[in-house]
C-alpha cells in the first residue's frame, strides 16, 4: 500500500531523512518511534505530501506521490491523518466537523455527509456528543472525534503522529482502542508513537528512528525481543 525507496530530504543543509526505505503491506500496522527529532514526523508527512522530499520514491496505491502530475488533494484525501493535537475546527458543532470534508472535498450530500460522521461517532463511542463543540469535549473525545473524522473520509490508510502523547494519562486508552479496533478491523496504519503495549500489541512491524535514518526496521517480536542496534536498546531501556 505504501512504499518508500530511499527517501532523502534536507531543511537547507541539515538531512532530517536519510536513504529512508521500508514499505507497508495492506492491512499492515506499522509502529514508527524513535527519540524526539530523529525525523519521524517528517517522515509520515511525506506519505501524504505533506512533506516534500528531494530524492528517492513514495507511492501509495500505486500513485507515485513525488511525480509532477499527482493530485495531490486527490491522494491526501484517500490518507486519514490524525496529529497530536487533534486539530478539530473550533467554530464548528462535533456533527459539522464529521461532515465538512465529505461535502467540500468527496462532493458527498450534506445528509449523507452527516449520516456517515455519525454512524463513526457512534462507533468510536461519541454520539451523545455530536451537538457540542470541540472546546466542550475532553482531549481523549476530541481525538476519537478527529479519528472518526479521518475515518467519515473512507481512506486507504491511516497515519498517526503521535495521537495520545498531548492527553492526560486517563484519556490514553480510550484512544488506543479505538486505534487497536481499527488495526483489528485490517486498516493500513502507519502509526508514530512511544506506546509500546499499542505496538505490542497490534503492530505487525516496528521502525526504529535515528538522526533521520531507518535504524531498525523490523518484525514486533524481533524489535522487543532483541533489537539489533545499540541505539534502539538504549532508547527501549529508556521508555519501557
Ligand atoms: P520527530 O517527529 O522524530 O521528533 P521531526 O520529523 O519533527 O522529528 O524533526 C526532525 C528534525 O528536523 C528535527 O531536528 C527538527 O528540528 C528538524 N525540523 C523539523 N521541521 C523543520 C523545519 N520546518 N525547518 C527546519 N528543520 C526542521
Ligand atoms: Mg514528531
Amino acid at each position: 500500500m505504501i512504499e518508500m525507496d530511499r527517501v532523502s530530504k534536507w531543511y537547507g543543509s541539515f538531512q532530517v531523512l536519510k536513504d529512508c526505505t521500508t514499505q507497508v503491506r495492506k492491512g499492515e500496522v506499522v509502529v514508527v518511534c524513535g527519540p524526539s527529532g530523529s525525523g519521524k514526523s517528517t517522515l509520515i508527512k511525506t506519505v501524504n505530501a505533506l512533506e516534500p522530499f528531494q530524492q528517492g520514491r513514495i507511492t501509495v496505491d500505486g500513485i507515485d506521490v513525488g511525480a509532477k502530475g499527482t493530485d495531490l488533494p486527490k491522494l491526501r484525501a484517500r490518507i486519514g491523518m490524525v496529529f497530536q493535537n487533534f486539530e478539530l475546527f473550533p467554530h464548528l458543532s462535533i456533527t459539522r466537523n464529521l461532515a465538512l470534508a465529505q461535502v467540500k472535498v468527496l462532493g458527498r450530500r450534506e445528509d449523507e455527509a452527516v449520516e456517515r460522521g455519525l454512524k463513526l461517532l457512534d462507533r468510536v463511542g461519541l454520539i451523545a456528543q455530536k451537538d457540542k463543540f470541540p472546546s466542550q469535549l475532553s482531549g481523549g473525545q476530541q481525538q476519537r472525534v478527529a479519528i472518526a473524522r479521518a475515518l467519515s473520509m473512507d481512506p486507504i490508510a491511516m497515519l498517526f503522529d503521535e495521537p495520545t502523547s498531548a492527553l492526560d494519562p486517563e484519556m490514553i486508552n480510550e484512544v488506543l482502542d479505538v486505534m487497536v479496533q481499527l488495526a483489528e478491523e485490517g486498516m493500513t496504519m502507519m502509526v508514530v508513537t512511544h506506546e509500546m503495549g499499542f505496538a505490542r500489541k497490534v503492530a505487525g512491524r516496528v521502525i526504529f528512528m535515528d538522526r533521520g535514518e531507518i535504524v531498525e526496521d523490523a518484525p514486533k517480536d524481533d524489535f522487543f525481543g532483541s533489537p539489533r542496534s545499540e541505539r534502539a536498546q538504549l532508547f527501549l531501556s529508556r521508555i519501557l
